[in-house]
């Protein structure tokens, strides 16, 4: 099974993500991950997508379908995928089409995880992660992670001005994703302004996993 996972920043596709890959064995790919982890070890893509994660803006079409061809080939992909962040805009994700096709693997869905924008600002400005096992928490968490007692920190590109760029980026050039999917009957929509596992329920209903 190959599911992209779309909604704006903050509407909880890399929690959702996470659930499935525990449930089902799927291979997570999230770009917004691998991003991070080249800017952290100073890549060269590291060092190109900096300045545009830091404004909030997307990192050039190029660059990412470039990482995500490499990404889709690796040997663990093959039981399924869930994409995280990407396709983000429609020439991602006619790249997307051609990455599958020539890999004879087909996409089985388009999960969109809705959420209203201001309900995601206030979530993203108390979003902490862990540096050491990835869970997605809150300011209320506190320092230590509750799952591995790893330390917490707060994604720069989790401040407000940040997340406002973030979400209008996300308006303009990501959302008209939806009718893209929806035209090839892909499309499953979720409200994800609800708490996580009942969200998970009404995913894993709605896939018929
Ligand atoms: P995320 O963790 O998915 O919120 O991504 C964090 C940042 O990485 C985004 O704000 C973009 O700057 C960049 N990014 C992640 N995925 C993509 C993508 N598919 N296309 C362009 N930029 C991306």
């Amino acid at each position: 099974m190959n599911i992209v996972l779309l909604g704006a920043p903050g509407a909880g596709k890399g929690t959702q993500a996470a659930k499935l890959v525990e449930r089902f064995g799927l291979c997570h790919i999230s770009t917004g991950d691998i991003l991070r982890a080249a800017v952290r070890d100073q890549t060269e893509l590291g060092k190109k997508a900096k300045g545009y994660m830091d404004a909030g803006d997307l990192v050039p079409d190029d660059l990412i379908i470039d990482l995500m061809k490499e990404r889709i080939q690796q040997p663990d992909t093959e039981a399924g995928v869930i994409l995280d962040g990407f396709p983000r805009t429609t020439t991602q994700a006619v790249a997307l089409d051609t990455m599958l096709a020539s890999l004879d693997r087909p996409l089985n869905a388009a999960l969109l995880i809705d959420v209203d924008p201001e309900v995601i600002v206030k979530r993203l400005t108390s979003r902490r992660m862990c540096k050491a096992c990835g869970y997605i928490g809150t300011a209320e968490d506190g320092a230590v992670c509750p799952k591995c007692g790893g330390e917490m920190y707060q994604r720069d590109d989790d401040n407000e001005t940040t997340v406002r760029n973030r979400l209008d980026v996300y308006a303009t050039s990501t959302a008209p994703l939806t009718d893209y999917y929806r035209g090839k009957d892909l499309l499953v929509t979720i409200d994800g302004d609800r708490d996580s596992e009942v969200v998970f329920e009404d995913v894993k209903k709605k896939l018929n996993l």
